[in-house]
C-alpha cells in the first residue's frame, strides 16, 4: 500500500488509479472491518491565528491505525471509500466523533472551533442536515463551534439545489468553509451567493511561497477575494516562518501547518493550547 502522499499530488493520483481492482476491493473491505473494530480515530490539527500564534480551532483528520496494515493515509483510502460509497458511513462516524469531541472540549471550558471534512456523497444524502442537527442536539454543542469543510466540486454541481442545502446548514448555525480553494473550478459569481464563512487556501499554493511567482500571486489573489467578499481566510500547509510572514502581510487571518503542529491526539492538542493560548472564535 502507498502510505504517504508524495510531494506531487498528481503522481499520487496516477498511482491511485493504477491500483488493482482487487486491491481496491480488499481495502474497501478492510475499511468496513476497521470501522467495526474501532481502528479509526480522529487527529486534530491546530488552526492558528497568524498574528499572535494563538490557537483558534482545529481540523479533524481521519486516521486509520490497523494492527495488520499499519498506519494508512487518508489521501490513500478516502478516494477508495468515495468510489465504493462507504464514505457515507465513514463520514457520518467522523461527524459524530468530531461533534462529541468538540462538545467535550466545550464542557471543559475550551471554546474551540472544530472543522470537519465532508465528502460530496455525504453532503448529498437527503438526511444529512437532519443527522447533523440530531448529533449537535445530542452532544449539546453550540453549532457555531462546528465548521463543515466542503470542496469546490460539491459547490459546482446543481447550483440551486446546493444553495438550498447550504442555507439549511447555515440555518442550523454551523459554519461553512471551502476546502482546497483554488484547485477546483469555482464560479466566482456564485461564490458571492453561497453562505460561506471561510476560504481555505490549498497547500499547493502555499508550499512554494515566496519562490514560485504564480503561487504567490494566486495566494495573494485568494486573500484579496476573501476580503472583498467579507470572508475569513486560512492558509493550509504553512511550514516555515517566511511563508507565515508573507501571508500575514498579505492580510490572511489564520494558518494550519507543520510550522505550528501536525494533526495531534486530543490530549496533545490540549497541551499545546495550554502553551500557546486560545483565541476564542469570534461571532462574525
Ligand atoms: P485536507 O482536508 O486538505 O487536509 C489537509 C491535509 O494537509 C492533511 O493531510 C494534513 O495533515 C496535511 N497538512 C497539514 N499541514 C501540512 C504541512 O504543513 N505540510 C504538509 N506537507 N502537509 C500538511 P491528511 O490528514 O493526510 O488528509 C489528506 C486529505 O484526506 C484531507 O485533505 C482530506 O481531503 C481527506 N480527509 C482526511 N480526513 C477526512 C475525513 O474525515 N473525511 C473526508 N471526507 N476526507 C478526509
Ligand atoms: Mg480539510
Ligand atoms: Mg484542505
Ligand atoms: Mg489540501
Amino acid at each position: 500500500y502507498i502510505k504517504e502522499r508524495g510531494r506531487n499530488g498528481l503522481c499520487f493520483y496516477r498511482r491511485q488509479m493504477n491500483l488493482h481492482l482487487l486491491e481496491r476491493v480488499r481495502l474497501d473491505h478492510a475499511m468496513r472491518e476497521a470501522l467495526l473494530r474501532r481502528h479509526f480515530w480522529l487527529a486534530y490539527q491546530p488552526q492558528v491565528n497568524l498574528k499572535d500564534g494563538r490557537i483558534k480551532g482545529a481540523e479533524a483528520l481521519l486516521r486509520w491505525s490497523d494492527p495488520d496494515l499499519g498506519n494508512l493515509s487518508p489521501a490513500h483510502f478516502i478516494p477508495i471509500a468515495e468510489e465504493s460509497g462507504f464514505i457515507v458511513a465513514l463520514g457520518d462516524w467522523v461527524l459524530q466523533q468530531a461533534i462529541t469531541q468538540a462538545a467535550r472540549w466545550y464542557c471543559e471550558g475550551l471554546r474551540l472551533l472544530v472543522s470537519v471534512n465532508v465528502s460530496a456523497a455525504q453532503f448529498q444524502q437527503p438526511d444529512f442536515s437532519e443527522r447533523l442537527a440530531r448529533y449537535l442536539a445530542e452532544a449539546n454543542l453550540p453549532p457555531d463551534l462546528l465548521e463543515l469543510e466542503l470542496t469546490e466540486s460539491i459547490l459546482i454541481q446543481n447550483i440551486e439545489e446546493t444553495l438550498e442545502r447550504l442555507q439549511i446548514l447555515v440555518g442550523l448555525g454551523v459554519r461553512l468553509a471551502i476546502d482546497d480553494f483554488g484547485t477546483g473550478y469555482s464560479n466566482l459569481a456564485y461564490l458571492k451567493r453561497f453562505p460561506i464563512h471561510r476560504l481555505k487556501i490549498d497547500r499547493s499554493f502555499v508550499s512554494d511561497i515566496p519562490n514560485d511567482e504564480s503561487d504567490t500571486v494566486i495566494a495573494t489573489a485568494v486573500i484579496s477575494l476573501a476580503k472583498a467578499l467579507n470572508l475569513q481566510v486560512i492558509a493550509e500547509g504553512v511550514e516555515n516562518e517566511t511563508q507565515r510572514q508573507f501571508l500575514l502581510e498579505a492580510g490572511c487571518h489564520a494558518f494550519q501547518g507543520y510550522l505550528c503542529a501536525p494533526a495531534l491526539r486530543p490530549e496533545q492538542l490540549e497541551a499545546l493550547i495550554m502553551r500557546l493560548g486560545l483565541d476564542e472564535p469570534s461571532a462574525d
